[in-house]
């Protein structure tokens, strides 16, 4: 499997993941320009992509959507939940309901090439969904914008070889920071974001050796890249390959399936 973030933050978020002849993307916040430069660029064909999930309607992961949906005809995928709660949230972001797959949380969706387990998680968006998902033997998990951390995350990401994990901030920063407390307040919350304590830790109980953990949407004013590192590299042990995607870092990996 070939997967390229192109951006993550609150700037925008968008995973493309690549495997064979097939190409599911995670979450559409960039410009329709970007999105298919940067596939371009890696080499992944426009032609494959046969789905695109949401993990929620903030438009840091939707903006994109709509244009991607009328351009390409590509099916979108949203939980029931996010799609029965944000009608005028989709009707704002020029989203198509009616071109919209609904899932329930427990179904398994198979597209070519992709076998896609939704999860929910605790985010102020209604419906708010992480993924696990395979392809070709490959595994993997991404959880974003969630204040907690679900319980049914563990056993998935336990299973999963490359991992994409919400690092959003440090609790000194956001303490000691510019926020109004009412923010704070919000993104320490159970429907917030994950810290990086939380998000470290979780990655050090679910990974082992030949693991890929990515560390992602750190907030710009709460985090630093040297910090989450700083705390990866004295948690987590050597073996297991960690990164951490600076806000709005493009980046790519590559990943075989076990027999
Ligand atoms: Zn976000
Ligand atoms: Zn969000």
């Amino acid at each position: 499997m070939h997967y390229v973030g192109i951006t993550t933050g609150s700037c925008g978020n968008c995973y493309v993941f690549h495997s064979c002849h097939d190409t599911i993307i995670i979450d559409d916040g960039v410009t329709f320009r970007k999105i298919t430069e940067k596939m371009a660029d890696h080499g992944i064909p426009l032609e494959s992509i046969r789905a695109l999930f949401l993990t929620h309607l903030h438009p840091d992961h939707s903006k994109g959507v709509g244009v991607l949906q009328r351009k390409l005809g590509i099916p979108v995928y949203m939980s029931r939940e996010a799609m029965e709660r944000n009608g005028s949230v989709m009707m704002k972001q020029k989203i198509e309901i009616d071109r919209v797959n609904a899932y329930d949380f427990g179904d398994t969706i198979d597209v070519p090439g992709f076998s896609v387990t939704p999860f929910p998680v605790s985010h102020d968006s209604d419906g708010a969904a992480g993924y696990a998902f395979q392809s070709d033997g490959v595994r993997c998990f991404l959880m974003t914008d969630t204040g907690i951390i679900p319980e049914e995350a563990w056993q998935l990401a336990s299973r999963a070889s490359v991992k994409f994990i919400e690092s959003n901030y440090d609790d000194e920063m956001l303490r000691n920071g510019p926020y109004p407390e009412f923010l704070k307040a919000r993104i320490y919350g159970s429907r917030g974001h994950l810290s990086n304590r939380e998000a470290v830790s979780f990655a050090r109980q679910t990974s082992r050796q030949g693991d890929s953990i990515y560390f992602v949407h750190l907030s710009a004013n709460n985090n630093a890249p040297e910090i989450v590192k700083e705390l990866a590299v004295k948690e987590i042990p050597s073996g297991i390959f960690c990164h951490v995607c600076s806000r709005g870092e493009l980046f790519e990996g590559f990943a075989d399936g076990e027999e």
